[in-house]
């Protein structure tokens, strides 16, 4: 969709650390959960990134991170060209105005006590943009045009939308200050797979439209799949793979990335039998506590016998990056075992 390598958003070596305290006035550091340790990649203007891994790797911590409503612990956010990682709130604030936030659920994220005006035109107010009460109304009613609503429907209440509905207010919101990023945290999860879609396409013709750059975040592989041009696999902190979209569909290169594919269910229950012998094994080890070296060897089918000591970077395997020793130029033959069990999406 977007070859311009034109980038909007570079985030490197990004790291979000949250103490472990401990003691009556839990004042004692006892460690630390290494949320996100070490994130790299970069979004171009106009594309969708898509984030997926297991619950709990750091996606969402990552896109609070990007917004600064979470400090990093290190690295640097590069926000079309400047270093936003370490400005103070009141540098922030222009900023927030061009990167916005779609969440996943549309009945929490939505006041019940307000009308749908009120919540639209909010952020217009909060950044003193709402010019004259004709305008506001006006803007409003663009806004709900814009995402397939009436704008009629400007004085209802929550309640009296369906969950699309109430999605689409949602995005309707993230839109008001005509942001140049959509950060959309499971923005679908919480749908029916009919409304799914339908919101799915909603957010690409908005992006063709308005010429957006999404950062989409979510488990469901189907999900990411449809709107994605490229996207990243996440596992315990750590991007582990990037490729294009349909590169990293065809041929997967992680063993995280092939274990992830291969837990998608299929409505044949032919290849649905099949597909179960090739589940990976063990849980997700805890981020307060990760494996040493390459986090994923646990858990790996494909372990070779440095994987639980050497930690492997993320570098270049044809059109991807991976993260694995398998693609070092000399990975040693030995092999070991994991553990059985499920991946938990
Ligand atoms: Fe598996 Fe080793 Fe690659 Fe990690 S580095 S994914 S343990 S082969």
């Amino acid at each position: 969709m977007n070859g311009s390598g034109n980038v909007l958003l570079r985030v490197e070596d990004l790291k979000v650390h949250f103490p472990v305290t401990e003691g009556v006035l839990m004042r004692r550091r006892v460690g630390s959960v290494k949320a996100v340790d070490g994130v790299s990649f970069e979004l171009r203007r106009g594309e969708t990134f898509g984030l997926v891994g297991e619950s709990g790797c750091g996606k969402s911590t990552t896109a609070l991170a990007i917004l600064r409503m979470l400090e990093p612990t290190a690295g640097r956010i590069v926000f079309d060209g400047e270093d936003i990682s370490r400005i103070d709130q009141r540098g922030l604030r222009p900023l927030r105005r061009r990167m916005q936030m779609v969440f996943q659920d549309p009945f929490g994220s939505l006041n019940p006590r307000m009308r749908v005006r009120e919540i639209v035109g909010e952020p217009l107010k909060v950044h003193g943009v709402a010019g004259s009460r004709r305008r506001f109304r006006e803007r409003v009613a663009e806004l709900l045009d814009l995402v397939g609503l009436l704008p009629a429907m400007a004085d209802r209440y929550p309640h009296q939308f369906s969950g699309g509905q109430r999605q689409r207010i949602g995005i309707a919101r993230a839109l008001a200050l005509e942001p140049d990023l959509l950060l959309c945290d499971e923005a679908v999860s919480a749908l029916d797979v009919s409304i799914q879609a339908q919101v799915l396409n909603l957010l690409m013709d908005l992006q063709q439209q308005l010429g957006l750059t999404y950062l989409f975040i979510a488990h469901d592989l189907s999900v990411v799949r449809h709107i994605s041009d490229r996207i990243g696999v996440m596992y315990l902190g750590r991007i582990v793979e990037v490729a294009e979209r349909d590169e990293l569909f065809e041929q997967p290169r992680h063993p995280y990335t092939e274990a992830l594919l291969a837990s998608v269910p299929t409505p044949d229950p032919v290849v649905e039998a099949a597909r179960a012998h090739h589940l990976i094994a063990g849980e997700v080890p805890s981020v307060r506590n990760p494996p040493s070296g390459c986090r994923f060897h646990p858990r790996c089918p494909k372990v070779l016998g440095h994987c639980n000591r050497a930690e492997p970077l993320l570098e270049a395997v044809g059109p991807a990056q991976v993260a694995c020793h398998l693609y070092a130029d000399s990975p040693p033959a030995v092999a070991g075992t994991g553990q059985a069990g499920d991946l938990a999406l």
